[in-house]
């Protein structure tokens, strides 16, 4: 069977009523015909019957053993840092998502928890960094915003041989693209808000486990800390898992065509795409992903944060707005936005420029959306030369 008619048919039809779409379960509690008997769910923190479909689909399409669904992707995040305590380490990905950096710094460096960065683009950089105290190494591929590829497989054996455990954020490539655990993953974290939702309607994350025993400990801090998904939510993110590899394939074919034309572009220093040919590890992203996803970024010849504002404020299609993954296409300047919490030295450190414009490729028709960055580009253009002409008079 195919893996688009075997993720269709995942999602079970109600065996209560026969509905074909997932039956929101809108309760807080369960009624009990005896003190500690009932039919499975006793309190809806603890377990809800719509969020429970949402946990085993996703479990499903990560190939893991167990599936948790949260309120939000760095819910989720939080509940794998949850598991380790104060003296462990982290080992992170250095391009690594904004919210993750400031979580990681700016809450659990106070209960003890460090976290080194490295280029794991290079496996033997996280060879060179692993330490007896890393309890978990941290994989984002490809990474926000500069579309980093790093080798699963490598790096989890890597991982494994220290006795730590690896964690892979797998937002952008989504299970439509890549799987990790199926690589040696031992964890896999979604902000769904992203591919997993796809229509820009709700905040979610999950977590998927490759055993039984890593589920249970999941399971555990997902009841004990509370920061569980909603069931009208849950049953937004099993709607659109329903088109995930239909959308999925169709913003990376356009992704791709955005991406060659932004290569030719004379306005454009440099294209960040897994699915180029010229891309830094594009052999890996071909084996562990396919396609290469619906993200492109780039940066322009003029590396200015003004030039960059300037091409974000002119995109008529390309709505301006942080985020990623849903049907309409968006752009942002993530040194302004999504990544402004990391300080300026360790965000170019990391590759992530002035002027690096970030494109969720949307579902509109390709060519509209050239159309719209080319007029766009051309308006930056004119702007470069009005602010040189101010540097003259000034
Ligand atoms: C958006 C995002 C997150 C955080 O998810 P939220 O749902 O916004 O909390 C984590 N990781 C990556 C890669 C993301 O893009």
């Amino acid at each position: 069977m195919s893996k688009t008619t075997q993720l269709i048919h995942s999602i079970p039809v109600d065996p209560l009523t026969g509905s074909i779409s997932v039956p929101i379960y809108q309760t807080s509690t369960f009624v009990q015909d005896a003190p500690g008997e009932h039919k499975g769910y006793d309190y809806a923190r603890s377990n809800n019957p719509t969020r429970a479909v949402l946990e085993n689909v996703i479990a499903e399409l990560e190939h893991g053993a167990a599936g948790f669904a949260f309120a939000s992707g760095l819910a989720a995040i939080d509940a794998v840092v949850k598991l380790l305590q104060s003296g462990d380490e982290i080992l992170a990905v250095d391009d690594i998502y904004g919210g993750a950096f400031r979580l990681f710094t700016h809450v659990y460096r106070k209960f003890g928890i460090t976290v080194n960065y490295v280029d794991t683009t290079d496996a033997s950089n996280v060879t060179a960094a692993i330490t007896p105290k890393t309890r978990l190494v941290w994989l984002e591929t490809p990474t926000n915003p500069t579309l980093k590829i790093s080798d699963i497989k490598a790096i989890a054996q890597i991982a494994h041989a220290n006795g730590s455990l690896l964690c892979v954020d797998n937002t952008f490539a989504s299970p439509a693209l890549q799987q990790p655990i199926d690589l040696g993953a031992d964890i896999v974290v979604h902000s769904a808000t992203k591919y997993l939702g796809g229509h820009s309607d709700l905040i979610a994350g999950l977590v998927v486990t490759a055993t039984d025993e890593l589920g249970s400990e999941i399971k555990f801090i997902q009841n004990a800390s509370g920061a569980i998904l909603a069931p009208h939510d849950s049953w937004l993110v099993i709607r659109g898992i329903e088109t995930l590899h239909l959308r999925v394939a169709e913003h990376s074919r356009n992704a791709l065509e955005v991406a060659r034309y932004l290569q030719g572009h004379e306005a454009v220093e440099q294209v960040y795409y897994p699915g180029l040919a010229e891309h830094h590890n594009h052999d890996v992203a071909l084996r562990q992903q396919g396609a290469g996803g619906g993200v492109v970024s780039f940066v322009l010849k003029s590396d200015t944060a003004e030039s960059a504002k300037q091409l974000v404020c002119s995109t008529q299609l390309f709505k301006l707005a942080e985020s990623l993954g849903g049907v309409k296409s968006l752009v942002c300047h993530p040194a302004t936005m999504t990544h402004k919490s990391i300080p300026a030295e360790k965000r170019r450190e990391a590759g992530v420029a002035d002027s690096l414009v970030r494109l969720s490729v949307g579902l509109e028709d390709v060519a509209d959306l050239i159309a719209d960055l080319e007029q766009a580009l051309r308006k930056t253009g004119q702007h470069k030369y009005s602010v040189q002409q101010e540097a003259i008079l000034y």
